[in-house]
């Protein structure tokens, strides 16, 4: 059976940046997404389409069809009044907040000096060039109520709360 939209997909990886290094791996048989739902990264989907169990690859995903190129906009000063006053405020740390459309963003403190602080709202990832070692495991039919939530429920059904 070829990937295409509405399977199911499993797939081991492993994802190295441009340096090499490991940033992500699944060999384990327990990552799975649903074709076509935007589940997983552009570059990694297209490069996958009409593929079927078995088959290998090296994959490299350019930035502008993984997580994007990185927005120099995206870095800001904040007051520190707006993080928590018990928690000490470390370059490095990571807070959850919203992003200009309203979505949920990851924003990473660069410095403190005082009482103003450095966030970065880029994705960790942003700028990133990716290199998946891929190898399909199985294809299936996706369920048409996988269809319809836009992801795999496990082998036992539903299994969001
Ligand atoms: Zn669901």
């Amino acid at each position: 059976m070829q990937i295409a939209e509405n399977k199911v997909v499993t797939l081991n990886y492993t994802l190295k940046d441009g340096s090499g290094k490991v940033i992500d791996e699944s060999n384990d048989g327990s990552f799975v997404y649903l074709h076509g739902a935007q589940n997983i990264i552009p570059g990694l989907e297209d490069a996958l389409a009409g593929r079927s169990a078995g088959y290998t690859a090296d994959v490299s995903v350019p930035p502008e069809q993984a997580y994007g190129v990185r927005d120099p906009s995206r870095i800001q000063s904040a007051s520190r009044e707006m993080f928590p006053a018990d928690t000490e405020i470390e370059p490095g740390m990571q807070f959850h907040a919203k992003g200009p459309e309203g979505q949920a963003i990851v924003i990473m403190v660069v410095s403190v000096e005082g009482d103003n602080v450095t966030i970065d709202g880029n994705h960790p990832l942003a700028g990133v060039h990716l290199n998946f070692d891929v190898e399909i495991i199985e294809v299936r039919d996706a369920t048409a109520e996988e269809v319809e939530h836009g992801h795999v429920h496990g082998p036992d059904g539903h299994h969001h709360a």
